[in-house]
């Protein structure tokens, strides 16, 4: 196939054009593409619900009885726990090293609004959210972990089905899931016009001025997701699964734009999960359990935010940190990239989680915040890749430790 023909080169073409018509014709284009963008996210949103459905109740049904289950459950949140400490270290070194706060003039800043978004505010709240009060309810309103709890719980109350109605179940449960892959696919053709739509839209309606006096702060958050990319997460390829990383990598390219143009795991998860079957070679049982539940609290990405934007915070405000404070953060930015939603600006909205937790807070602070929201959205887009990223990076990890010898072998 001739390389213009390829996705992955249209999207990124889309990308730039769609970068170049933002800044020349600024708002107006906005307006008159930005409609294209909404709908292409409303479909990816569409598919979320029925796709986690079934592709986790047959990926759980597949896995068979509670020692497998159990065992692939340990080692999902083993590699989420490790990704995420890692990454918010990396962040703590990057915001330690630079010292974007110290000496920063925030006055005169552009300020945002904070989006209102249902965050659970402490673990044992988180605990019970896992818990949905109606499944219905929680489907309709995309509320992911309560949705992956019933559907991880009913999988495997499937697996001590009677042989006759067990196999009944997962076949049909097994279908859907396929049809809902092929439903993906079809969209996914899509995926160059919807990506020229949303750069359109985010050029044409951010302030580059907003920039100077966030610009330090800006580097080191970018600095700290390009090593978390391209140095932590690679190793742990290498280590954990024998994997070449530029294997990886060019595997995953169709779900890195698409996170990094919607800003949003939750709406990238159809195609995260089409990619890590399709072109890396996971098992459907794996990647249906490892991948939704990622894109739901597995965000490194916003780990590394969290940790370098509360610090930022304290050294705008002269704000000493102990050694224990220290420890606070790194407990709390990890906590706040568990309860931070796949949507665009979650991470943003949780860093209060941290900020409260070290005694950081007020109109001073608040101010900040807005500030750094002003700037967020192209922070926000590298963020999201990577928090989709080390999701995928742990399926191939788990698929191979499995004993699933395809994963990652070639390009595809
Ligand atoms: N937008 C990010 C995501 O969906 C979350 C964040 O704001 O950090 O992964």
């Amino acid at each position: 196939m001739r390389w213009y023909r390829r996705l992955h080169w249209q999207t990124l073409i889309a990308m730039i054009v769609g970068a170049l018509t933002g800044l020349v014709f600024g708002e107006p284009a906005a307006s008159a593409f930005g409609w294209i963008g909404d709908l292409f996210m409303k479909l990816l949103r569409m598919i979320i619900v029925p796709l986690v459905f079934t592709s986790i109740i047959s990926g759980v049904a597949s896995v068979g009885g509670g020692k497998a289950l159990g065992r692939l459950f340990s080692k999902t949140l083993g590699y989420y726990v490790l990704s995420s400490l890692l990454a918010v270290m990396v962040g703590l070194l990057m915001v330690n090293l630079i010292q974007p706060g110290v000496g920063a003039n925030m006055t005169g800043t552009v300020q945002a609004d904070l989006p209102e978004l249902d965050t659970a505010t402490s673990p044992v709240q988180l605990l019970l959210d896992l818990v949905p009060k109606n499944v219905v309810a929680a489907a309709a309103s995309a509320d992911m972990l309560a949705l992956i709890f019933f559907c991880i719980v009913f999988g495997a109350a499937v697996t001590t089905l009677p042989d006759g109605t067990r196999e009944v179940v997962t076949k049909l449960f097994d279908a859907l899931f396929r049809a809902m892959m092929r439903l993906t696919s079809g969209i996914i053709k899509f995926l160059p016009i919807g990506v020229f739509a949303l750069i359109t839209k985010m050029v044409a309606t951010t302030g580059f001025d907003a920039f100077k006096a966030l610009a330090l702060y800006a580097v080191t958050i970018a600095s700290g997701l390009t090593i978390h990319l391209v140095v932590t997460l690679p190793v742990l390829l290498i280590v954990l699964g024998r994997i070449a990383p530029r294997i990886h990598f060019a595997n995953m390219r169709e779900p890195l734009l698409i996170a990094f143009s919607t800003s949003s795991s939750g709406a990238t998860l159809p195609v995260t999960l089409n990619t890590v079957e399709k072109n890396v070679g996971v098992s459907n049982k794996v990647a249906s359990f490892v991948l939704p539940m990622g894109a739901t609290v597995n965000m490194d990405g916003t780990a590394i935010f969290e940790c370098v934007g509360a610090l930022f915070i304290a050294q705008v405000l002269g704000f000493e940190l102990t050694i224990m404070q220290q420890v606070v953060v790194i407990i709390t930015a990890l906590l706040a990239s568990i309860g931070a939603a796949a949507v665009p600006s979650a991470g943003l909205v949780v860093i209060f989680i941290v900020l409260e937790a070290i005694g950081l807070r007020g109109p001073e602070v608040n101010l900040i915040v807005g500030s750094m929201l002003a700037i967020d959205r192209p922070l926000d887009m590298y963020r999201t890749a990577v928090n989709v990223f080390s999701d995928s990076c742990g399926a191939a990890i788990i698929a191979r430790s499995e004993g699933e010898a395809e994963v990652d072998t070639v390009i595809r």
